[in-house]
């Protein structure tokens, strides 16, 4: 019986990191590719304790210049921008779930290419994630410019992928 229940669990974790690998293998992809104006990528793996982001987002829809930043104007642009946004400052789960911040960082990825991304990525540690009913993204007022956030998701509820928009800035994850 004990046994049984064992390997129940390492195959679901096995699933579990499969379909991680997938969802990392997939957004390194895309990080190869140049990356289109106006469109950040991004990845939300919620399971039964954590929630993992990690978003890749055009300069240029951070600070509106890909270049270095090389005058005042642009050196402050920039540091009020990685201020502002931070990503738990406008991803912000519902306090029922009683998620704790565990680490969070933004910034521009290294490399001097002709395009630059900037990186977000945050984990917290949860109480209780079946509180987490949907995701909001209060994000895109705070740039200059962004789109859509093309996301791919893994919760308790399931997997899957969506475009998010100024307009259409929610998603449920219990209706997906
Ligand atoms: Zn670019």
């Amino acid at each position: 019986m004990s046994q049984l229940f064992a390997s129940e669990v390492t195959l679901s974790m096995k699933f579990k990191i499969s379909l991680f690998a997938m969802l990392c293998s997939s957004a390194l992809l895309a990080q190869q590719h140049a990356h289109q104006h106006g469109i950040a990528t991004a990845t939300l793996v919620i399971d039964q304790q954590q929630i993992e982001w990690q978003m890749d987002i055009p300069a240029d829809q951070v600070v509106g210049f890909e270049h270095a930043p090389n005058t005042p104007q642009e050196q402050a642009q920039q540091a009020a921008q990685l201020q502002k946004l931070q990503p738990h400052s406008w991803l912000v789960w519902p306090s029922a779930a009683n998620c704790q911040l565990k680490n969070a960082s933004f910034a521009p990825e290294p490399g001097d290419s002709a395009h630059v991304d900037y990186v977000s990525s945050a984990s917290w540690q949860c109480a209780d994630v079946s509180q987490i009913k949907q995701l909001q993204l209060d994000l895109f007022t705070l740039t200059t410019g962004l789109e859509q956030v093309q996301l791919q998701y893994v919760t308790p509820q399931g997997q899957g992928a969506a475009t998010l928009t100024m307009d259409q800035n929610q998603l449920s994850f219990a209706d997906n």
